[in-house]
């Protein structure tokens, strides 16, 4: 309920607030509308995440005020003798890295607000809908009962900056006529440039980032009758074009608009191991798929690290795909030796 979590925070005075690991655009903008609402109501906040922000983030009104956990006596100190410890946007302990230690062991009330399945159990309050757009969408909610004329721009731009992002831009199936008016509060309260804010998100990309777009996309697989599709970064790709792995952000959501295709995976591949995103339409579920593979996430959205190089783990993960979701085993080889050849021959060739 959102007034359970407004009557905490307003006899809190110690804030820490804290998001997952690698944070995307419902993590930082959550996390920064939340910390600016909280200053406005004259609480001291202490924003610590264990990663940057993206790159395409870096703008954020507010975003200089958000600390890279270092473990330093001031963070640990603030951490300790907080009143509250907020996580937003993930439910373990794992998911927020070096921090998770430092939220679970404080006497702070801990504090979830979320749109993640299966919350771990050390939280003493939660504030979290499956169903939620986003993390940003629920926190209205809490701003919505507390004090809505305390949207100003700095709360307004960060907070439409996590529905937009993790809503495709407003066309998920999550998307309600509720949302477009929490939406349009938003661009009122906040005087929202919207096309400049989308511009700031998502126009941000370097020549390289597309040259790379151009051979991730060469890897284009699809499997199973052509409901699941599947694309590679490899090291190699990265290497070649020099453009940073944070601009693969968004392609594997280009899958999905290949007609037929229902669940599309990106693996991308790291030192320790391969990387999976998986995305799916509708009924297509690939939470359980993802957490078969030790990670998790949404029912249409989900991630995984696998310890295992490219080529396994491709295998290994997209011959699963009937025991996981409704994609029907045509008695095919997922993924053939012919395409395994055929993704490894562009992958290892040169420019
Ligand atoms: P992405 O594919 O963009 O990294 O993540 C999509 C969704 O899956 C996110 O909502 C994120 O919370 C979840 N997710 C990604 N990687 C992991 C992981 O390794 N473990 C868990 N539990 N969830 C993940
Ligand atoms: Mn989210």
């Amino acid at each position: 309920m959102p007034a359970t979590i407004v009557s905490a925070l307003k006899d809190a005075q110690r804030v820490v607030i804290t998001t997952h690991t690698r944070p995307d655009g419902d993590a930082v903008g959550s996390q920064l509308a939340l910390g600016h609402f909280l200053k406005g109501q004259g609480k001291d906040v202490l924003m610590v995440n264990q990663d940057a922000c993206p790159y395409n983030m870096e703008w954020l009104p507010g975003v200089g005020d958000i600390q890279l956990y270092k473990g330093s006596l001031a963070q640990v100190e603030f951490i300790a003798k907080a009143d509250l410890a907020i996580v937003l946007d993930t439910n373990a302990a794992s998911r927020v890295g070096t921090v998770g230690p430092q939220f679970k062991g404080t006497s702070a009330l801990k504090v979830l607000i979320d749109h993640h399945t299966d919350p771990e159990s050390w939280f003493d309050l939660m504030y979290r809908k499956e169903t939620a757009s986003s993390t940003g969408e629920l926190l209205f909610d809490v701003f919505e009962a507390w004090d809505l004329d305390a949207i100003d721009y700095q709360v307004a731009a960060p907070l439409y900056v996590a529905i937009l992002t993790d809503t495709g831009s407003f066309r998920f199936s999550s998307v309600t006529p509720r949302l477009h008016r929490v939406v349009a509060e938003l661009i009122e309260r906040g005087s929202l440039d919207v096309a400049e804010l989308h511009a700031q998100v998502y126009d941000k990309k370097s020549r390289e980032g597309l040259q790379l777009m151009s051979k991730v996309f060469s890897t284009i697989e699809t499997h199973f009758d052509g409901a699941v599709g599947s694309m590679v970064v490899s090291r190699r790709f990265l290497a070649d074009t020099g453009a940073p792995v944070e601009e693969t952000e968004g392609f594997v959501n280009h899958l999905l608009t290949i007609e037929g295709v229902r669940i599309a995976l990106i693996f991308t591949e790291t030192a320790g191991g391969t990387k999976v995103s998986f995305r799916s339409k509708g009924d297509y579920h690939v939470h359980k798929w993802a957490q078969a593979f030790g990670g998790g996430g949404h029912r249409n959205a989900s991630g995984a690290f696998i310890r295992e190089p490219l080529e396994q783990a491709m295998k290994k993960a997209i011959n699963a795909a009937p025991r996981y979701t409704s994609v029907q085993d045509e008695d095919q080889e997922s993924l053939s030796a012919e395409d395994a050849a055929y993704l490894s021959s562009l992958m290892n060739s040169q420019n």
